[in-house]
């Protein structure tokens, strides 16, 4: 089971100090893969970074413009290119004249005519003036940012480390409210697990996610989520151990306690596992990926 965290207090707008470095303010965008909405976080005081704006949304803009008055926004830092977390970038540079950084969007990111929304969408204008994509540190006044690849959730999504707290700014990456939408082809689960071990490696005290409360006991809470995955993956292979059969035939039976209205994000979830078995030489594929090609274990 995965100890999830989901108690927060906050007010849309406020500005909340939540530790001695970080202040917090609650974009008013809560739904399906936001929780209460985007969180963005202001790093430092006098002369500051803001990770991951939000929406292009004139409310939260004024309140993140709001709590800086009088200081400097000298950095803005992006996890992902998703549209809960990178499309302000665009207005607050313009409004304070920091500088973006981040990843580019790596492959060529459409979303599927038809497929089902999974996530809040692409941000396919996302440009950052400066890369971060192989890592890289950032810093201001009593404040040192170190931007982590951790490609998974999206090819490039960023987590940073907060030196002076051991704390981790983890974007869609870890989250404590929830388990993290894997869709390939730009989603990717091998890379996602290699990239959930290199910050359990960190031994961060603090993980903040874009959405939610921060996360305290940060090892069990990873390894959870490490362990779900896993599960996950096993009931794969043990129904397909039964014998050959589809992602559409697998997952009405795998996910029979969650709403039906969510088998369609199952199954993209399911995708990205079986693709990360086929890697591994566990799993046979019949065609191309997808919902109707036939899956057997490899050695059956
Ligand atoms: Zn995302």
């Amino acid at each position: 089971m995965i100890p999830y965290v989901r108690e927060i207090e906050f007010e849309y707008g406020a500005c909340d100090q939540v530790s001695p470095l970080i202040r917090r303010v609650v974009c008013n965008n809560p739904g399906p893969f936001t929780f209460k909405g985007t969180g963005t976080y202001i790093v430092g005081r006098g002369e500051v970074a803001v990770i991951d704006p939000g929406p292009d949304d004139a409310a939260h803009l004024a309140a993140i413009l709001a709590a800086v008055a009088g200081e400097t926004v000298s950095h803005i830092l992006i996890t992902h290119h998703h549209s809960d977390h990178s499309p302000l970038a665009g207005p607050l540079k313009a409004a304070t004249g920091a500088t973006i950084h981040g990843c580019a969007v790596k492959s060529h990111v459409e979303e599927e005519a038809g497929a089902p929304k999974m996530e809040a969408g692409h941000d396919l204008a996302f440009h950052p003036d400066v890369s971060l994509c192989g890592g890289g540190t950032v810093s201001g006044p009593g404040w040192t940012m170190e931007a982590i690849p951790t490609p998974g959730h999206t090819s490039n999504h960023l987590c940073y480390a907060l030196a002076e707290e051991n704390a981790c700014f983890t974007g869609d990456h870890i989250m404590g409210w929830s388990t993290t939408v894997i869709t390939p082809p730009d989603g990717d689960m091998t890379d996602y697990l290699e990239s959930l071990q290199r910050i359990r490696a960190r031994n961060f005290e603090t993980l903040w996610p874009t959405h939610g409360p921060p996360i305290r006991d940060v090892t069990p809470f990873i390894d959870a989520y490490l362990a779900h995955r896993q599960e996950r993956m096993d009931q794969i292979t043990l129904a397909l151990s039964r014998g050959p059969a589809t992602i559409r035939q697998l997952v009405p039976d795998l996910y029979r306690d969650v709403d039906a209205r969510l088998h369609p994000a199952a199954a993209r979830s399911m995708l990205a596992a079986i693709i990360h078995l086929e890697r591994g030489g566990e799993i046979e594929a019949g065609g191309p990926p997808g919902p109707d090609t036939v899956y057997r274990l490899a050695n059956a």
